[in-house]
């Protein structure tokens, strides 16, 4: 699977850390980068035959579709797209205008993964995020008007009240939207969020209230079809990510452009440079600015651990008989032993699982496992 990441924004999120500038200056630079990056790491994924291809940021529904079709034309030089092959364009309510949508739907992309983040005014300015409320409906709907049916909207539970959180999640059902991915607002330092909440302007989300938000969300969604298949994650049958489901399965990928990562599907991951200016010119040099983490069998098994523990595929035990020595396996195993008397894990079929009425602790639960 292939990711690009696209690090440009129209303006800050007031809870964001990732990756990205608000400055469009570097932006043709950026993509000529990008391409350069391309043909001299294509090589890396030994694997030429793709399923998945992911366009996120930052921002990528800031680039032309001219300059997203570039990108998937480059890549095709190096790699045989499946023909079933999912394109994912992660686009923001404001760009989905009717003639870049129309360009669109003609490109190849054909999954939107939406920041609606929510349909209402109040929670969308303490995000600070750049579009309206009914820019967040109509972008669906137009969307759809072209064809592009297979969309996720990411939403963001935490930020107001349980009566707007489920007005949210009912105008999903309304605009028929197939897949959401919904996470809780979270205060990461460096925010204009975290600076707000320092100052006492706003509140600091509410942990209990967004633990009823999380419960609400899973069963309401489940009455309506859909599948609760990642803790973050739900999709109606045949909508789940194929991107975000091969990740999760530990599948090797590699990630272009500044901050992407990049793993071997083993014992590698590396990531470029955050810095926008510092992953040109390394570019326009011929190297790379990039650090790589060689990962210990501790550090795999901790990773297959924490992520499948967040799925409904749970952690598969015979990977881990096959894969790992014994003395770890022990290790484990007496770490997994107190989790299961506490009933925060089971064992189904030779996969562990956490039950889900625990799943909002996952994280914690996961990290317990952890070897050190
Ligand atoms: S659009 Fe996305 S990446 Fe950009 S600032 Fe907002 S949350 Fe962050």
């Amino acid at each position: 699977m292939l990711y690009f990441h696209i690090p440009f924004c129209k303006q800050k999120c007031s809870y964001c850390n990732f990756h990205f500038s608000t400055s469009l200056n570097l932006k043709d630079d950026m993509m000529k980068a990008i391409h350069k990056e391309i043909d001299s790491r294509h090589h890396e994924l030994t694997d030429k035959h793709i399923k998945t291809l992911y366009l996120g940021g930052g921002t990528p529904s800031l680039l032309s579709v001219d300059e997203i079709k570039a990108l998937l034309d480059k890549s095709a030089q190096y790699y045989d797209f499946d023909s079933e092959i999912e394109i994912t364009l992660e686009a923001n309510p404001d760009d989905l205008n009717a003639s870049f949508l129309k360009e669109l739907s003609k490109s190849g992309v054909n999954r939107l993964s939406i920041g609606t983040q929510s349909f209402f005014e109040d929670d969308l300015k303490l995000m600070n995020r750049a579009h309206t409320s009914g820019e967040a409906e109509d972008s669906i709907k137009r969307a759809q008007d072209f064809g592009l049916e297979n969309i996720s909207i990411d939403l963001i539970y935490g930020s107001s009240s349980m009566p707007i959180w489920k007005e949210n999640l009912q105008k999903a059902i309304t605009l028929q939207i197939p897949h959401i991915s919904s996470y809780a607002l979270t205060v990461e330092p460096k925010t204009a969020l975290a600076k707000w909440i320092k100052d006492k302007v706003v509140k600091a989300p509410n942990e209990e209230v967004q633990n009823e938000e999380f419960y609400y969300m899973s069963e309401f969604l489940k009455e309506q079809g859909f599948i609760h298949y990642e803790i973050s994650n739900f999709a109606k049958e045949g909508f789940y990510s194929k991107h975000n489901s091969a990740y999760w399965k530990g599948q090797p990928y590699l990630g272009f452009g500044p901050s992407a990562h990049s793993y071997n599907g083993g014992n590698i991951r590396s990531w470029n440079i955050a810095n926008n200016a510092l992953y040109i010119k390394g570019l326009v040099e011929n190297t790379r600015n990039f650090e790589e983490e060689l990962l210990s069998p501790k550090d795999q098994l901790n990773e297959l651990v924490m992520i499948g523990l967040r799925t409904i595929w749970g952690v598969d035990m015979a990977k881990i008989q096959s894969t790992f020595e014994k003395d770890i396996q022990e290790e484990f195993l007496y770490l997994l032993n107190s989790k299961k008397e506490e009933g925060l894990i089971v064992e189904d079929s030779g996969y562990l699982k956490i039950p889900e009425k625990h799943w909002f602790l996952a994280d914690g639960i996961a990290s317990d496992l952890f070897l050190v």
